[in-house]
């Protein structure tokens, strides 16, 4: 295969330059193998060879054929890659995220399959664990959406009886000031809940600067803790919870604004992928994407496993897919 051009650097850049079947090709597998070098799935031999009427490889070794989709978050999908890649763009780099509506009509397909995609897409954004938060690190709680009417029954119960916000999911952060941030879903915010993510993932000896709730009581042991009472002021010098407080409006942007509503088991997915977006905040929208696609290998999410369905095609008609997104 001849060489790729550059990645694209925008998004009118990326739309032309992915209407070309074979340039999707030859960039993506630059992406995905050493040197673009083709490698079968089945047997890993890379005496392949590529044929350019089919867009197919054969394996020389096993005689079997493959495409570029195999054994990435692509696999199955009868759409293709050129806007795989043009959505991918997309949710890369837009602030507030791009709902599947948007996505559906901006690279014509229906909005089951834009959503059952950004679902896939945000799997490739979950982030592996990387080095503990250290140096300054703010730790803060947000209450996110919850109508309590679309909720199940004892579900409802549990969350109105229970402590917290009644019928509000609770994502806990915490953020390295200038550095990355690190989120989750909790099941409440009393000290049990979080001190142990606490302990995982900042660096004993840091400081940690929060608010006046209790369950940050006792860290002091183990860091230098700085608190601020938000009923009195919001800011002491440099103790507060700004880049805590800034993540928290970014997420709640693209949640309330963008994505309308996300049911509670979801969630998770959309905090990985605006902590994504937060934490490669500091490169380029070309450099954000090509990260992307160099996580889409390996990771497969298939209809099933996002809906908790059995038997349900993504292209079999009406369920409840479309209720959220
Ligand atoms: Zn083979």
């Amino acid at each position: 295969m001849s060489e790729p051009q550059a990645v694209p650097q925008t998004l009118m850049e990326a739309i032309r330059y992915f209407s070309d079947p074979l340039t999707c090709i030859q960039l993506f597998a630059r992406l995905r193998w050493t040197n673009g070098q083709a490698e079968c799935p089945r047997c890993q031999a890379k005496h392949v060879s590529f044929l350019s009427t089919r867009l197919l490889w054969k394996c020389l070794d096993c005689k079997k054929q493959f495409s570029i989709k195999v054994g990435t978050i692509f696999e199955d999908s009868a759409i293709g890659l050129d806007k795989w890649m043009c959505a991918m763009f997309l949710i890369a780099n837009c602030k507030n995220g791009a709902s599947s509506y948007e996505i559906a009509r901006d690279i014509k397909v229906t909005q089951k399959s834009a959503w059952f995609m950004l679902h896939r897409i945000r799997d490739a954004m979950r982030t592996g664990t990387f080095a503990k938060l250290s140096g300054e690190v703010e730790v803060d709680e947000t209450f996110i959406g919850g109508k309590a009417r679309n909720m199940h029954k004892a579900k409802r119960e549990a969350k109105i009886t229970g402590t917290g916000g009644a019928d509000k999911e609770i994502v806990f952060g915490m953020v390295e000031r200038g550095g990355k941030v690190v989120t989750g879903h909790v099941p409440a915010r009393t000290k049990k809940d979080l001190q142990p993510i606490i302990k995982e993932r900042i660096e004993a000896g840091s400081a940690i600067f929060s608010d006046a709730l209790k369950s940050y009581d006792g860290l002091a042991n183990e860091y230098r803790h700085a608190v601020i009472d938000h009923a009195v002021e919001y800011a002491n010098g440099n103790v507060h919870t700004n880049a805590m407080e800034n993540f928290w409006s970014l997420l709640k942007r693209g949640l309330h604004g963008t994505y309308i509503s996300v049911e509670p088991f979801h969630l998770f997915r959309y905090l990985d992928e605006q902590t994504l977006r937060y934490n490669e905040r500091h490169i380029t929208d070309a450099d954000r994407f090509v990260q992307l696609c160099s996580n889409v290998v390996g990771r497969r999410l298939t209809w099933n496993q996002l809906t908790g369905k059995n038997d349900v095609g993504r292209d079999s008609g009406a369920d409840s897919a479309a209720d959220s997104l």
